[in-house]
């Protein structure tokens, strides 16, 4: 069974922002060189997320809005943690966009549903933060 790990660095320049890291990922799939196994891609801080969806303008805004409703930014004194930060939203935000995703890999490529993507949430951007890819198989 073969093994391959690598770290993907972000710096976002704004607080928030969805980025579709599909294209990223399958780079690792192709270096690592296995055809068949699985894939592990979380984001290695907790403020940020790494989650399956639609890359999709409307749907995107939409999460926005949302998230905002369940955990608004502002303001920032609502929040207990925020007495030495402000990023009680982020945390927030991130624990319902999720931490991981796993993904099958069949003959080389992510074994996906059509419209499947992945993507990295920041939620507490403009610094330096990591995704781990993981793949183990043959
Ligand atoms: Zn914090």
């Amino acid at each position: 069974m073969k093994s391959y790990r690598k770290e993907l660095w972000f710096n976002i320049d704004t607080r928030r922002k969805l980025v579709n890291i599909t294209h990223q990922v399958q780079q690792c799939i192709n270096e690592s060189g296995i055809r068949e196994g699985l894939l592990l891609c979380n984001s290695m801080h907790i403020s940020s997320s790494v989650f399956i969806n639609d890359d999709e303008s409307g749907l995107h805004h939409d999460f926005e809005v949302w998230l905002e409703k369940l955990a608004p930014e502002k303001p920032y004194d609502q929040y207990r943690h925020n007495s030495f930060e402000d990023n009680a939203d982020a945390h927030l935000k991130r624990t319902i966009m999720g931490r991981e995703v796993v993904v099958a890999i069949t003959g080389g490529k992510m074994d996906f549903g059509p419209w499947e993507q992945i993507f990295y949430g920041e939620f507490d951007g403009k610094r330096n933060k990591r995704v781990l890819v993981k793949i183990i198989g043959e």
